[in-house]
């Protein structure tokens, strides 16, 4: 399989001289790209400049950013005649990786906008290298700009940054990096919602479990769905008995707590998003955590009770002081 390292430069409305289309905020200006093949030894390289077609006008900021000429893009090729090369240039077999997960959702997006076939017709499995540099040499939260990740790990910096090749160019040094075991940190892009059941994403990782839901028109429909509720170990697929019933501190993330005699304690957490189709869908995420952190869980429901019984106080005597 090869990795298919890229990067996009995209434009947008330049306030008050024209109008932002909803459908397309972003317009892609320019794709670079690099292939690496299975021993992530680059094989190959894409680059193409892509004439605007919605906004004319260089935004302030991707002009100073990307030092890119109006008349030098009134010469790159149309989006859909771009992205279809590109595609082709990608092959049968390799898997998306990028500096953030953003390239690969506003390169769906465009070519939906265009008309273009969707790239899967379900979630896409990719390789976020800024959140893989932070799983290898960070904590796994921190999110770094890509030069400061070149900085970090020496490599020299020979080719100037943000045009897309560059970008593409110094992603793909940064991936070649890391280490062969953290590649198990695949990410979903959810641009594409699984559209029933079957094409619904579970993913096992190092030391957590994924669940990406189909759609759901609404929260009621979504806490009913009795297995997106259920405290299931994903290791030996038992029922688990829950010690934190579900809560939410902010009716968008909820939390569970459950135990597993042979595993010990589990968080489920439940995010509830919204798809490009304007329904919901819910990422579960499932992780084991020691006796302390479950206590802290319990700690964080009990303040989400007392801070609700306070609220509905507050209510009740802002309505007598109505009368
Ligand atoms: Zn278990």
């Amino acid at each position: 399989m090869n990795y298919i390292v890229f990067d996009l430069e995209w434009n947008q409305s330049n306030t008050g001289k024209e109008e932002e289309v909803n459908s397309l905020p972003f317009e892609i200006i320019e794709i670079g790209a690099v292939k690496l093949n299975s021993e992530r030894v680059k094989i190959s390289e894409y680059h193409q400049l892509i004439k605007p077609q919605v906004y004319h006008e260089l935004h302030h900021i991707t002009q100073k950013l990307i030092h890119v000429q109006k008349e030098e893009l009134e010469k790159g090729s149309s989006f859909v005649h771009a992205a279809s090369e590109f595609l082709d240039w990608c092959g049968e077999d390799y898997i998306f990786c990028s500096w953030g997960p953003l390239d690969l959702v506003e390169l769906q997006r465009n070519m939906k906008y265009y008309g273009m076939p969707p790239l899967n017709d379900r979630p896409i499995a990719f390789y976020d290298v800024q959140k893989l540099f932070s799983i290898a040499y960070e904590d796994r939260k921190s999110r770094r700009s890509l030069e400061y990740a070149i900085d970090f790990l020496n490599i020299e910096k020979d080719i100037p940054f943000h045009r897309a090749i560059s970008d593409a160019y110094y992603t793909a040094k940064i991936f070649a990096t890391i280490e062969e075991q953290v590649l198990s940190n695949v990410s979903y892009d959810t641009f594409v919602v699984p559209e029933n059941k079957k094409k619904e994403i579970f993913a096992v990782f190092d030391n957590y479990a994924k669940y990406i839901s189909r759609e759901f028109h609404d929260k009621t429909e979504i806490t009913a769905d009795r297995e997106i509720m259920s405290s299931k170990c994903y290791l030996c697929h038992r029922n688990l008995k829950k010690k934190v019933k579900w809560f939410t501190p902010n009716g968008k993330h909820y939390y569970c707590v459950a135990y597993c005699d042979k595993h010990g304690f589990m968080k489920f957490k439940i995010r509830i998003k919204k798809s490009e189709n304007s329904e919901l869908y819910v990422v579960k995420t499932m992780k084991y955590i020691s006796q302390e952190e479950a206590e802290a869980i319990k700690v964080k429901k009990e303040h989400t009770k007392e801070i609700r019984k306070i609220k509905k106080q507050q209510k009740i005597q802002n309505k007598d002081s109505d009368y």
